[in-house]
């Protein structure tokens, strides 16, 4: 695919909208505003990584990975995979074009109805716009099930352990095209080839990212999007519109600092995610924006957790061999096929989901060394022999668990940087849920649980989570939450539930509480209602229908 993104020297002073982050949330606010014929800027800090150029083998995937913590910082600031390490658990983000779309597994779903019931939303957000907004994320980011799901070993694996948890897998609708298509951007798209690298970056074009469908619908409707720039804060102007303060990371200075610079919008839209949104309204705060109590209150990590099956007694298959293919004639599937759902009705906390995951093949060098004492003898010995393909390692599983927590964590500024405190995070009852839930799914299976293989490392005994969420959350007014139903930021120097005119949030940082399923879906969701409502409110039109071009934009895959 051609490059969207376009040279920093070419952003204008001014824009009618700057959308901060190029995630689900950016990528919505950008192609809605862009449609209804707004001059949109899209303000990323991460690469444009056009398909084909996602890691594919381990020492690019190293130089990929930027870790920050209390007082290290490792790593490009454009690193794909962006690891915060914290005190009390540890998060990882996507960084680039695209946002987490880009490396995350694409499970698509939609939460149990007694979430949006919970008080802490305010009760407006229940309008018929809430379903038309997941009719919209569903229309772009089209989740499907893999038609060949039950033929995978590793649906086979979950099916045949199910019977420890009582409960039979169900194929799991993920964001990836099964057939060749021109999605609803104009965008052709080659069908899945079941290589199971969806985490690493989809090498084929087949995995339905921001990327592909929302950001090239922005850019064919005029939207100018731009790479290697994060925002730090934002000002109101006295004479109305907003300053948005940057730094660029596209030509360090000659004395290697960033070069920073500032444009004005009428309207911006955050959308850097739960860290990245939370960050800039606690630094536009410590500048004087005057912004709700809230700010940076009730993070939650939607009791995500990555846990492990080692040693299963059949072959699991459950390492990408990514594209072009390391291995021929292992048809691995997309990153998840199946999930185990438990709904428990007399207690939303309880229920969960289990989904059976795949690790990118840029990781196999890396599997000898984590699971095994001596590993990386072994890890040598096999790479010699036949790779981690048909060692032990063919019958590692790999799950992703969702389910709830108390949305107990605080995000503040320490020292200029981000900050995350949760004490007893790894107390959080649900942890215990879910451990006991995977041990015996593992056992079932002949193998031994490995609740984290990187407890001996840096990462230590913290639990860690890709589904951070919170920090501005919605609220019915500036006492309760961030930003309101509508997503606009609550102005706490004026009445309760006062907005500031122009100041949207959207992403996965608005909501209030966990989830309980993984979040893209919703965050999709409600980036389209509140397009919808910014629409009504400011005599806005567009439409959501789908693109068609008498070129379809075509995505490369250089190497393929
Ligand atoms: C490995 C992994 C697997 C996952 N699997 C799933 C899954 O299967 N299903 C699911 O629903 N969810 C999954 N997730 C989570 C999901 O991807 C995220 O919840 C989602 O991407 C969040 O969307 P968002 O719009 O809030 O922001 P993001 O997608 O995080 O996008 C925010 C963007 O803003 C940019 N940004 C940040 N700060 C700044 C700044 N200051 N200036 C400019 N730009 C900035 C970032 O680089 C990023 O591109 C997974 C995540 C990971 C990491
Ligand atoms: S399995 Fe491979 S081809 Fe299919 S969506 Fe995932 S990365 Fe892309």
């Amino acid at each position: 695919m051609t490059r969207l993104a376009r040279s920093l020297d070419r952003l204008q002073p001014h824009y009618d909208v700057v959308v901060v982050g190029s995630g689900y949330g950016g990528g919505v606010a950008a192609s809605r505003l862009a449609r209804a014929g707004k001059r949109v800027a899209v303000l990323e800090r991460g690469r444009e990584f056009v398909t084909g150029e996602f890691p594919a083998r381990f020492p690019d995937l190293r130089a990929d990975v930027q870790l920050t913590g209390k007082r290290m910082r490792l790593g490009s600031p454009t690193g794909l995979y962006d690891v915060r390490f914290g005190e009390d658990m540890h998060v990882l983000v996507g960084c680039g074009l695209g946002g987490g779309s880009l490396i995350n597994a694409g499970v698509a779903l939609r939460p149990d109805p007694r979430v949006f019931h919970d008080d802490v939303w305010p009760q407006v957000i229940q309008d018929g716009l809430l379903d038309e907004g997941y009719a919209r994320a569903a229309r772009w980011v089209r989740p499907a099930h893999d038609p060949a799901a039950e033929r995978r070993t590793k649906f086979q694996a979950l099916r045949n352990a199910s019977a420890a948890l009582g409960r039979d897998p169900v194929k799991a609708p993920v964001v990836v095209s099964f057939e060749a298509t021109i999605n609803p951007a104009g965008v052709a798209q080659p069908a899945c080839t079941h290589c199971g690298d969806c985490c690493g970056g989809c090498n084929v074009g087949a995995k339905n990212t921001v990327a592909l469908t929302y950001l090239p619908d922005a850019a064919r409707h005029g939207a100018e999007i731009f790479t290697h720039v994060t925002v730090r804060r934002v000002a109101k102007r006295p004479e109305g519109g907003w300053h948005i303060h940057f730094e660029r990371h596209d030509r360090p200075s000659p004395h290697g600092a960033e070069t920073s610079g500032r444009l004005t919008a009428d309207m911006v839209v955050l959308a850097a995610g739960t860290l990245g949104s939370t960050e800039i309204l606690l630094r536009s705060r410590e500048h004087g924006l005057a912004l709700s109590d809230r700010l940076g209150q009730r993070f939650s990590a939607n009791g995500d957790i990555i846990a492990f099956g080692y040693g299963a007694k059949t072959p699991i298959n459950a390492i990408g061999v990514g594209h072009p293919p390391k291995l021929d004639g292992l048809d691995v599937g997309a990153c998840v096929t199946g999930q185990i759902e438990i709904v428990d009705e007399s207690d939303l906390a309880r229920s969960l989901t289990i989904q059976e995951g795949v690790l990118p093949s840029a990781l196999a060098p890396m599997l000898p060394a984590l699971f095994i004492p001596n590993g990386r003898l072994l890890g040598a010995l096999q790479s010699l022999i036949a790779g981690v393909y048909k060692g032990p390692f063919a019958s590692l599983q790999t799950f992703f668990a969702v389910s709830h927590d108390s949305a107990s964590g605080r995000l503040a500024l320490e020292d200029d940087r981000l900050a995350l405190s949760w004490p007893g995070a790894k107390d959080e009852p649900v942890y215990a849920r879910l451990d006991a839930a995977l041990e015996a799914l593992v056992q079932r299976a002949g193998g031994s649980y490995v609740k984290n293989p990187l407890a001996g490392t840096m990462m230590g005994h913290q639990p860690a989570t890709a589904h951070p969420l919170g920090g501005c959350g919605m609220g019915r007014e500036r006492g309760d939450g961030v930003v309101s139903h509508k997503c606009q930021a609550f102005d706490a120097g004026a009445g309760s539930t006062d907005v500031h005119e122009g100041l949207y949030v959207i992403d996965g940082s608005i909501m209030p509480r966990s989830l309980g399923v993984n979040p893209l879906l919703t965050i999709t969701a409600l980036a389209e209602r509140a397009m919808l409502h910014l629409a009504r409110d400011r005599a806005f039109v567009f439409d959501d229908a789908p693109r068609r071009y008498a070129t379809p934009i075509a995505v490369a895959a250089p190497g393929a």
